[in-house]
């Protein structure tokens, strides 16, 4: 993952060591060859621009021709600047509703239903939780029974009504269900279109209303870059979400909707997916992620 941004990266910052003396003209070349590489990993164009812009400016303030080494000083600056592009510090989960409902969003194929497992068996053996899931896909029996395979792998009871084709109904039954059953956290896992379409999100908006869930969770799939980005600003116009999920960082991303995202929908990213399997979850430091990019 980022292998290609961080190689990039590593050679902006040689022209850099390569000098005995460091001149304006060298940094300003670096930063073009950071600009270059943000931009080859489908970073947006202005969000690229501006970085290298605070970069320069620290670069500048810190006195970075003056200092013993410079590339290193260079390779801190772009790494505080890349965390802080990406959100600053880590953030979690809103656990404290009784139960807390979570609302699961994004298109079909994001990874929104491997997610929510993820999710509940992260809650469930992490945190100590007694996690429900619910299946509130009503046009795709097949998602339904994809929801209960991973429950059964998990151990996590899985809610669904497959005669109901009234979505806001389901999520207010399973809640009702799990009030009466002792669950700490609801995870509602929803419809989800090929591409964004009315229908969809005026449901999804309806669920959200009905249910009022501590957190709605937006989860993308980092591979389609800026794509990522654009489905991730639709959603956020109309659910105004808590947080975005990030998932498939384990395939040859080009990392641009890990940098882009934040500062497009001012959300915070909470967790990456880095594979199929149930354990496949990270929370997401802005700070290790900066780490693993300059590598
Ligand atoms: P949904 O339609 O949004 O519910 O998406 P699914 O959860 O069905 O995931 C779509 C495909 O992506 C499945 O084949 C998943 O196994 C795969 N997938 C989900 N998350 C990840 C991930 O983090 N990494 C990889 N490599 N594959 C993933």
């Amino acid at each position: 993952m980022f292998d290609n941004l961080s190689d990039k990266l590593d050679k902006a910052f040689h022209i850099l060591k390569g000098h005995g003396k460091i001149t304006e003209v060298n940094v300003a070349d670096t930063l073009k060859e950071v600009r270059r590489a943000l931009l080859d990993a489908d970073v947006n164009f202005k969000i690229a621009k501006d970085f290298t812009t605070r970069v320069k400016e620290k670069a500048i303030g810190a006195d970075v021709l003056t200092t013993l080494q410079p590339s290193q000083l260079m390779v801190k600056i772009v790494k505080d600047e890349l965390t802080e592009l990406m959100g600053g510090d880590a953030v979690g989960v809103n656990l404290s509703g009784n139960p807390s409902v979570i609302l699961m969003s994004g298109l079909q194929g994001s990874g929104k239903t491997t997610f929510s497992g993820k999710l509940a068996n992260f809650l469930t053996t992490k945190k100590n939780k007694k996690v429900l899931l619910v299946a509130c896909d009503i046009y795709r029996p097949a998602a339904i029974n994809q929801l209960h395979v991973v429950g059964e792998q998990i151990g996590v009871e899985v809610y669904s009504e497959p005669e109901n084709k009234n979505a806001v109904e389901i999520a207010q039954n399973a809640i009702k269900h799990a009030k009466a059953n002792g669950f700490n956290v609801v995870i509602v896992d929803t419809a989800g279109r090929l591409a964004i379409d009315e229908e969809m999100m005026t449901e999804i908006a309806n669920v959200h209303k009905a249910i009022q869930p501590q957190e709605t969770l937006f989860v993308v799939d980092a591979m389609t870059g800026q794509d990522a980005v654009n489905t991730a600003k639709a959603f956020n116009d109309r659910l105004d979400f808590d947080g975005v999920i990030l998932t498939k960082l384990d395939g040859d991303t080009r990392g641009g909707a890990a940098i882009t995202i934040k500062s497009v929908v001012n959300k915070p990213i909470k967790f990456i997916g880095t594979g199929e399997k149930m354990e496949a979850i990270d929370v997401f430091y802005p700070d290790r992620m900066a780490d693993r990019i300059l590598g």
